[in-house]
């Protein structure tokens, strides 16, 4: 987790909304890794969950991403619940609960719907307040500024 913060301080500095995400592999290796970059790329999938499986799928060559890792700041949103479903990826780790858009655990359960034939293992609020805090003060400032 410490690793995606890293990540999620890039985008706080490039003016992104501060999400990070990386991938680990099953020797927990960082095979990718990706922030926020929607304004910068004018991408509405500019998510970093996204950002960080397509680099990790570069890497092994495959859009399958079974026996990794996603390690992401925030709960992710319905996209990317569902990319990390569609990747086949094995646990997912997660930061802040997001009580606004979270689609694993505050308003859907994607990851863990038992109608998919595909359900990660899940770990909720992995240094939650840091990650929160880095979002929290991303948004007071844009208000101020
Ligand atoms: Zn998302």
């Amino acid at each position: 987790m410490r690793r995606a913060l890293t990540e999620a301080r890039l985008a706080y500095d490039a003016g992104e909304v501060p999400v990070g995400a990386i991938v680990l592999d099953a020797s927990n290796n960082v095979i990718g890794k990706g922030h926020n970059d929607r304004e910068r790329t004018a991408d509405p999938t500019g998510h970093a969950e996204i950002v960080a499986m397509r680099a990790a799928s570069a890497t092994l060559g495959t859009w399958r991403l079974s026996g990794c890792t996603l390690i992401v700041t925030l709960e992710p949103c319905t996209m990317c619940a569902g990319a990390i479903v569609q990747a086949r990826l094995d646990r997912l780790v997660y930061g802040a609960i997001d009580r606004k858009a979270g689609a694993v655990g505050s308003l859907w359960d994607v990851v863990r719907d038992r109608r998919l034939n595909h359900r990660p293992e899940v770990l909720a609020e992995v240094l939650a307040d840091e990650c929160g805090a880095l979002l929290t003060e991303f948004f007071v400032h844009r208000r101020v500024g």
